[in-house]
């Protein structure tokens, strides 16, 4: 059946039909009153979401623009930087900071893992005169499937007074992040993973901390400017041309997310990923992230049964159930697949996706008896 296509990889993710009904209009003038009425709200939405008093900027480029400003505004050439690694995306920040000139420490764990706050309180103790400006880190890593600690994690980075920079990419709008509770300083994201609209906007929250920073960065972005998004952020407008369309389709899905409130999101998500795992250990098979207090609600790793490839369960599961699960990146290539709980995801997508896994393996020729996976996650649901 055409045009029944189910995303279930990292981003983009699915998108409710209001979102698609404002994508589909002519788009209003940047400078107007209607589309300085529409930030406004969204603007103000924003803020719910990310649980903060601060501003949070609206930038017209994919997650990784953000990731960009984040360190563009903060660093000066020389800075210390701590990155804390579990995956692609960490150790994409500790790149950034290196164009940026920084010296950059990583502390990097098997992929699979999260960082131990034992070991990072220890590597802070040591730092004795405070040398490390900035430290980062990634919450959900949606290359594999890990979540770190991060409320432990910044309760130390906070004792020590780093300014953090957080990759909440694939947490915000999905999993609990509580920036001003926990001291966050810069807490990024984008438009395509929990915010149920397409690609082409990032999200940035700046602390004051992260201002004053700014305040003595030498170089900072032009395009990606802290003030200039601040002031705009002030006045209900923005410094350039955004993408208009993008931002009044976000104006109806922050209104379904408020709709459903906070905590209904987190928890849907949460039962949403872990009945997945129930359902993948059922099927007898392995979960890259063993441990359930590790996994992140957002995106789920597994292991291919032995004889059969990545490739194919993908392949099969396009072609005969429209559904797209995302491959592993880079080293982790063909070794696992990636399924998405992300957005705008319900208990009956994830039914099917598990169904026409079952079915998928068992034309691959897998051993696996038909029914164990829907079966573990039907009863997590009423466990
Ligand atoms: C998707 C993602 C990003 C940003 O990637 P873009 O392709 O630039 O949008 C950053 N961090 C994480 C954890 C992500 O999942």
């Amino acid at each position: 059946m055409k045009d029944k296509q189910f995303l279930m990889i990292p981003g983009p993710t699915p998108v409710p039909q209001t979102a698609l009904i404002e994508l589909g209009k002519a788009p209003l003038g940047h400078r107007s009153s209607e589309f300085s009425t529409i930030l406004k709200e969204t603007y103000e939405n924003l803020k719910w979401l990310f649980q903060t008093k601060n501003h949070v900027f609206i930038y017209t480029s994919s997650g990784t623009g953000a990731m960009e400003a984040a360190l563009a505004n903060i660093l000066n050439p020389g800075d210390k930087v701590l990155s804390l690694i579990i995956g692609n995306f960490g150790e994409r920040l500790a790149k950034i900071s290196t164009t940026r000139g920084a010296n950059v420490e990583r502390m990097q764990v098997n992929f699979g893992q999260t960082i131990d706050p034992q070991i990072l309180k220890e590597r802070l103790a040591q730092d004795i005169n405070k040398e490390i400006k900035v430290i980062t880190l990634t919450h959900s890593e949606t290359s594999t499937g890990c979540a770190n600690p991060l409320k432990e994690l910044m309760e130390i980075i906070r004792g020590h007074g780093a300014i953090s920079v957080v990759d909440g990419v694939t947490s915000v709008g999905a999993m609990d992040v509580k920036p001003d509770e926990w001291g966050i300083d810069i807490l990024i994201s984008g438009s395509q993973k929990g915010f149920m609209i397409p690609p082409g906007l990032s999200f940035l929250m700046a602390s004051e901390r992260a201002m004053k920073a700014y305040e003595e960065c030498k170089y900072p972005s032009f395009y990606f400017d802290f003030k200039a998004y601040k002031k705009a952020f002030e006045s209900d407008t923005t410094p350039y041309t955004p993408a208009v369309s993008l931002i009044s389709a976000l104006n109806e899905t922050l209104k379904i997310m408020k709709n459903e409130g906070l905590e209904n999101i987190f928890a849907r998500h949460k039962r949403l990923a872990l009945g997945l795992r129930k359902a993948i250990k059922a099927m007898g098979l392995k979960l890259f992230v063993e441990d359930d207090t590790k996994a992140s609600y957002s995106i789920t790793s597994i292991l291919p049964p032995d004889g059969i490839t990545v490739a194919d369960i993908r392949k099969v599961l396009k072609e005969d159930f429209d559904i797209v699960v995302a491959d592993g990146q880079n080293d982790l290539k063909g070794k696992i697949f990636r399924m998405g709980t992300l957005g705008y995801v319900c208990e009956r997508d994830v039914i099917g996706a598990i169904g026409a896994l079952e079915l998928t393996l068992k034309k691959l020729g897998a051993n696996i008896e038909l029914g164990n996976g829907v079966k573990a996650f039907l009863e997590s649901l009423i466990a």
